[in-house]
């Protein structure tokens, strides 16, 4: 395979900290590799500035303007960084055979960047970039992290496990991540949906070097519970279930409460007060989840998420079938005419 056309995407929120170490060591890296033929000239690192108020544009701009293979973006808001990554994503798509996508802070080890080339010229089309270790995070981050992860494999969500956004897409992998029409779109869920050969590069997950987070607690829960809904209406059967429990809840006190009172040690009105209680609880929970349900369905269709994505197609060719012509064609619809299905 020829060298590649590889475009990095990087999204900055607020980086002018860290941001020039960044330029400075992702363009060592990319000239280093273009040095070595092992991706193309064409290839390039675009910053994707999130509508930053600090200098983080000025740095982008200057960078982009002075140094080969450095190209800007810059959101007229902050858009948030999903968003910003998919603007970065979208943008470099045309002009690239594939992307890899980074954080600012470069907390995900550059050193296996190579790597990631290495496996989409071997034919992957997505490679997830997985932490070996959180050592570096707080044990606060590391617990939440991990419990969301698995919570949402417990909801059926399809996440790689301690992958965050570093990842290498191929063009067809992101031609198919337009095609996600939804406007709350939670990446690490959804490229695993899109399908295509895929493969997992393991790396140890650095500390930040300059500046501070960019995803505070409220941050970090809004995506979270954002990813969540997105994905699963499991929540909305929960209440359901909730329900029903109620519901038989009610049931076996009616039954005992009755014998109570046959037996003659209750005061007069409280069984039917306590069982009626339980009982309407118990219904209205299982309305509210069974119109949760259709608003599940109202949800889920208006997203008009593509419903699959073709990885070969060998129908749309061109190449004509053995007598493949208008003649025999016409023989063979006179011939075999199949039943209609209905
Ligand atoms: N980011 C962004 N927009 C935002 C928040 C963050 O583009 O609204 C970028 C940020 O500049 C960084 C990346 O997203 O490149 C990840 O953020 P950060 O490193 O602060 O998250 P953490 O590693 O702490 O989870
Ligand atoms: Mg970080």
């Amino acid at each position: 395979m020829s060298a590649p056309v590889v475009t990095l995407v990087v999204p900055c929120y607020n980086e002018e900290e860290i941001l020039p170490y960044t330029i400075n060591h992702l363009h060592e890296l990319v000239t280093e590799f273009i040095r070595d033929r092992f991706i193309s000239e064409k290839s390039r690192i675009l910053f994707v500035d999130d509508g930053s108020r600090d200098a983080t544009w000025s740095l982008i701009y200057k960078a982009s303007i002075q140094t080969e293979h450095i190209r800007g973006l810059k959101l007229a808001r902050n858009s948030g960084h999903q968003n910003a990554l998919l603007a970065g994503l979208f943008a470099a798509k045309t002009v690239s055979d594939c992307v890899i996508s980074l954080d600012a802070d470069l907390q995900d080890d550059i050193g296996v960047v190579r790597s990631f080339i290495e496996k989409f010229k071997e034919g992957y089309e997505v490679v997830y970039g997985v932490r070996d270790k959180r050592d570096t995070d707080t044990i606060f981050k590391r617990v939440t992290a991990q419990g969301f992860y698995k919570f949402m494999e417990k909801l059926g969500v399809p996440l790689v496990y301690n992958h965050a956004d570093y990842r290498l897409m191929s063009k067809r992998a992101l031609d198919a991540l337009e095609r996600f029409d939804e406007v709350n779109l939670f990446l690490r869920g959804i490229v695993p949906l899109i399908g295509f050969q895929s493969t997992s590069v393991y790396y140890d997950r650095k500390e930040r070097l300059a500046g501070e987070t960019k995803y505070p607690l409220k941050k970090m829960l809004a995506f979270a519970f954002n990813g969540i809904t997105s994905f699963s209406v499991t929540p909305i059967r929960f209440v359901m279930l909730t329900g029903c429990a109620f519901f038989f809840t009610s049931l076996i006190f009616l039954s005992y409460f009755l014998i109570l009172k046959f037996i003659g040690e209750t005061e007069t009105g409280w069984t039917s007060l306590i069982t009626s209680i339980w009982l309407i609880g118990g219904l209205q929970l299982m309305a509210i989840g069974l119109i949760g349900e259709y608003i599940g369905k109202v949800y889920q269709e208006s997203k008009r998420r593509p419903k699959y994505i073709v990885d070969v197609d060998l129908f749309n060719l061109g190449i004509p079938l053995a007598g493949d012509d208008e003649q025999s064609r016409q023989e063979e619809g006179s011939l075999q005419v199949l039943p209609k299905m209905n």
